[in-house]
């Protein structure tokens, strides 16, 4: 199943980048553009830039930027068919698959494609192979039922050390595609085995249901084995990125507004099992930033539900600070000691549990609990430091009203001036600050345009200016506009071009309009393979309408407006710049030589170039 090339351009080209983003950021109009707050990174004055006329985005706070495909794979965190997909659902276009011949589908559809094989192979291994009795058996002890199996698509892989390979081999499956996912394995010796026997198997889904990896638990724990195998990370799979069960449950948490997040996967399905579907699982990762982001996408409130032994308590306070980063709400419960959520469902049933669900403690209650348990408000000195603990996460709050309130019970609390729990936060933010500044000063496109200007270091002063002229004729090329495309190929040569950087784009931007007699930049990044370069073009093409109060509507028709004699002034620029060099040289080379004939031959020299900066300076005046 592949979706033809041409397919995927008219769909982008049909879609529109602010209506689609629009759906998801709120975005208001400056200038020529259309500014959001990131929904990438935490900001409080929106860095997120929409350009409409050239259908891509770009956040000058952390460099996330591309076409509207690139969006939707990020903030859904799905691939890069899916958002195709995506996008042709929203504008009611149909896909037509093509059958055998290349086409992007290829490489991701492939792999999942196998993966929804294997997933096939496990399921029917418990359902209906003999061997599987003892899977149903386990599961049945978890009182776990059929539709249960069926519904998550758990599986059984038998004992047999290459029952996989034998069934892909004679599907005719891509054997270095299952290497690829971590299903089969290849020795030293190259002989093939099934990385996953003798386990209970369970399939990792994406946010949209398709299989992107499994988890195969052992039958019996032993200290020396790990319970659970993962697949490794692959161009499907990507690990901090995924919440287990969002697949199941993302429904049920837009329609609660609410997500329970618990550890593991045998919770979630116990969980929903006895009906609580607002449910997701961290599982085999600690909680990310990532993961957080893509929750958001659903509810802002999480209630956290970790085991109550010491691992989940500290699994309770990373999460936290994690949650709080992104302004998450965040109620914790924890369960009597010695109970998980599938032990306590089980034994009390739903409606107790939604009972605990609804006394969950706000995460200061929380935390203060654990302390006053540990003890560390016995003595004045470690009573101190706890309460600076307790205050670290209050910084993290980007919502101004609900740290100061969090604040005031935190004051009532221990019976504390308020101020002096402001000043001690102060502190925190000012430090938080710091730290985010110093991430946001060598961002990666910072940092790629100090590769780009190191390769030059040697001759870095002299070429500053004239790389600093190039680059705003990059800027003129990346617009788009094919007048002036002509223009400045027709004045300037591309092997004029002094950055090597500068030369590959401007000599792409060439080739396409020459091909297509049409430009975007849209084009040139699916052609650009280093994603530093990408993100340059990127920042260029925005850059102009960078958001700025100052930068309203009126500025730009003005600079535009005045856009060929701006061009003009630049290509004079360009020009004069090789010209000036020689004629510095030359000027250095007479007053060191005393040769009468070379003297004159520099003089020479000297009157020619003067002629021809003359000539350039009318020509583009
Ligand atoms: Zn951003």
């Amino acid at each position: 199943m592949r979706i033809p090339e041409q397919k995927v351009e008219e769909i982008l080209h049909s879609a529109d980048i602010v209506d689609m983003i629009g759906q998801h950021v709120q975005l208001r109009k400056r200038g020529k553009n259309y500014v959001g707050l990131c929904p990438f990174h935490n900001e409080k004055t929106p860095s997120f830039t929409v350009n409409q006329d050239k259908q891509i985005f770009y956040c000058f706070g952390c460099q996330e930027g591309g076409n509207i495909y690139k969006f939707l794979m990020n903030y859904k965190k799905i691939s890069y068919v899916e958002a195709i997909q995506e996008v042709a659902a929203d504008l009611g276009i149909t896909i037509d698959y093509e059958e055998n011949r290349s086409g992007v589908l290829s490489e991701t559809e492939i792999l999942y494609e196998i993966n929804e094989e294997a997933a096939r192979f496990f399921s029917n291994n418990l359902l209906k192979n003999a061997e599987g009795e003892r899977a149903k058996i386990y599961f049945d002890s978890r009182k776990i039922k059929i539709a249960t199996i069926r519904s998550f698509g758990l599986g059984y892989a038998l004992t047999k050390r290459d029952a996989l390979v034998d069934y892909f081999v004679a599907k005719k499956i891509d054997i270095n595609k299952a290497i690829e996912l971590g299903l089969i394995g290849r020795s030293e010796k190259g002989a093939l085995y099934d990385r996953f026997y003798n386990r209970l198997i369970f399939p990792i889904f994406s946010p949209n249901g398709r299989v992107i990896a499994f988890a195969g638990r052992v039958f019996e724990t032993s200290e020396n084995m790990a319970k659970y195998l993962n697949s490794p990370e692959s161009k499907v799979y990507f690990k901090g990125r995924i919440l287990y069960g969002l697949s199941h449950s993302k429904e049920e948490i837009r329609k609660l507004n609410s997500a329970i997040l618990v550890e593991g996967y045998m919770d979630l399905i116990s969980l929903h099992q006895y009906g609580v579907k607002n449910v997701v699982a961290v599982s085999g990762t600690s909680l990310t930033d990532d993961q957080v982001q893509l929750l958001s996408r659903y509810t802002k409130n999480v209630v956290l539900l970790f085991d109550a032994d010491n691992a989940g308590v500290k699994a309770s306070m990373r999460s936290i600070e994690i949650l709080l980063k992104q302004d998450m709400n965040i109620k914790i419960v924890s369960l009597p000691s010695g109970e998980d959520p599938d032990s306590f469902v089980q034994k009390f049933g739903k409606d107790e549990f939604v009972n605990q669900i609804n006394r969950a403690q706000n995460f200061m209650e929380f935390q203060f609990s654990i302390y006053e348990a540990q003890g560390k408000f016995a003595d004045p000195v470690t009573s101190a430091e706890t309460i600076r603990e307790l205050i670290k996460p209050i910084g993290l709050i980007t919502d101004e009203l609900k740290r100061s309130m969090l604040i005031k019970s935190l004051a009532e609390k221990f019976n504390l001036r308020e101020k002096l729990l402001e000043t001690e936060t102060e502190k925190i933010l000012k430090k938080i600050e710091i730290d985010a500044k110093r991430t946001n000063t060598s961002p990666n496109t910072k940092a790629a345009l100090e590769l780009i200007e190191q390769d030059v270091s040697k001759r870095e002063k002299e070429l500053k200016p004239v790389i600093r002229v190039e680059k705003e004729l990059i800027q003129f090329l990346l617009d788009g506009n094919p007048k002036v495309i002509d223009y400045i190929f027709s004045q300037i040569d591309l092997d004029d071009f002094y950055l090597l950087e500068h030369h590959k784009i401007a000599a792409l931007i060439y080739d396409i309009y020459k091909e297509e007699n049409y430009f975007n930049v849209n084009s040139l990044l699916s052609k650009l393979e280093e994603d530093n370069l990408q993100k340059y073009c990127l920042e260029l093409s925005i850059e102009k309408y960078r958001v700025s109060d100052k930068w309203d509507s009126k500025h730009v028709v003005e600079k535009d407006k005045n856009s060929l004699k701006h061009l003009n002034d630049v290509i004079k620029k360009f020009k004069l710049f090789p010209l000036e060099q020689r004629m510095k040289e030359v000027l250095a080379e007479m007053k060191q030589t005393a040769d009468e004939k070379s003297q004159l031959d520099l003089m020479k020299e000297n009157t020619e170039l003067s002629k021809e900066k003359k000539l350039i300076e009318q020509k583009y005046s």
